[in-house]
């Protein structure tokens, strides 16, 4: 049986790469479609992250040439990678069997998807797109990205290794993850929590195809910190357990030092004191500073904002029910 599927692609600043993505997708439609895989009614949506080029105005023109294939969603400014995403899984969740979602640089290799809708027709409600190799990414991304799968995973927090947010997501998943509200986003940790049958598709990654990546290294260590702070309390305890261990350490110290100073020996070395004084220092203030970053999430989510708002929707088709 046919399934209606949604392409959610978010893009910002993507004029370089998009006619190209286009066209490609558009040929992968056209034989999904002949085959009879995916009904008419199946859409490649790109969701514009607010893009100060001309990304929307090609979304448009896609829209108004071939409605039939294209769709848009613009949001009204730029809301990040994550937040985009969401914005374009969330609305258009209703108007499709399932979504899949994938980047608008055609490093997510798009001859993927067929085995991801196999998957979903034969009953798992999340596919993830896994790399099976980083080969074309540098060495140092891949070493970081890497080390950071290792330390979430350290940190209990689940996520599937070397899958970033190439994934098809069934409508009833997609209802599931509606119901997470937070506004602190990573979605690649959200979604295990969903649960349901689920499943990986290997692909290769392939290079950016046009254009700059959006991520460099600065937002992507925040993105690292965010996915951990954001799943994970395991910092909190460890400084916890650290102040402990600092301590018996510190008390073991006073023993030794008055057993020496009753055996008639002079305390030497105010050295190994400014020493102690400055890391102990440096320590609280690190403690302190992590202990903060999650207060400071806590402020975010309680103010509730709204996580992206919709400027414009182009989509011929209405909701399917
Ligand atoms: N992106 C976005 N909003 C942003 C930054 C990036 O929607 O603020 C999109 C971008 O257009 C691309 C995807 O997120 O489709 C991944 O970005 P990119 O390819 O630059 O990241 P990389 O692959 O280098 O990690
Ligand atoms: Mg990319």
């Amino acid at each position: 049986m046919a399934v209606t599927v949604y392409l959610a692609i978010p893009c910002y600043n993507e004029e370089a790469v998009l006619p190209e993505t286009a066209k490609r997708l558009r040929e992968k439609f056209r034989a999904l479609r002949a085959a009879g895989v995916i009904t008419p009614g199946s859409r490649i949506c790109f969701a514009d992250d607010g893009s100060k080029d001309a990304t929307w105005t090609i979304i448009e023109r896609l829209h108004d040439a071939e409605p039939e294939t294209f769709s848009g969603i613009r949001l009204s400014r730029n809301r990040g990678h994550q937040n985009a995403l969401l914005c374009a899984l969330m609305t258009l969740r209703d108007r499709a069997d399932c979504v899949i979602s994938m980047d608008a640089d055609l490093q997510d290799d798009i001859d993927a998807i067929d085995a991801m809708l196999e998957k979903f027709t034969s009953g798992c409600d999340v596919v993830y797109g896994v790399r099976s190799d980083r080969k074309k990414d540098t060495a140092f991304k891949r070493g970081t990205a890497q080390a950071f799968y290792k330390v979430m995973r350290f940190l209990g927090a689940e996520t599937v290794y070397n899958h970033a947010d190439y994934r098809l997501m069934s409508r009833r998943a997609l209802d599931a993850l509606a119901e997470y509200e937070e506004v602190n986003l990573f979605l690649r940790g959200l979604v295990p929590l969903v649960g349901y049958k689920s499943d990986v598709v290997y692909y290769e990654r392939g290079e950016r195809f046009a254009g700059e990546s959006k991520y460099p290294l600065k937002k992507m260590l925040s993105f690292a910190w965010e996915g951990i702070t954001s799943l994970s309390v395991q910092p909190i305890r460890f400084i916890t357990r650290l102040g402990m261990l600092i301590f018996c350490f510190s008390i073991l110290m006073l023993i030794w030092f008055l057993i020496r100073h009753w055996t008639g020996h002079t305390v030497t070395g105010w050295s190994s004191l400014a020493v102690s004084i400055w890391a102990l220092g440096g320590l609280q203030m690190l403690a302190i500073g992590i202990v903060g970053e999650y207060v400071g999430k806590i402020y975010l989510e309680t103010k509730r904002r709204p996580r992206w708002r919709v400027e414009t929707l182009l989509d011929d088709r209405g909701e399917t029910e």
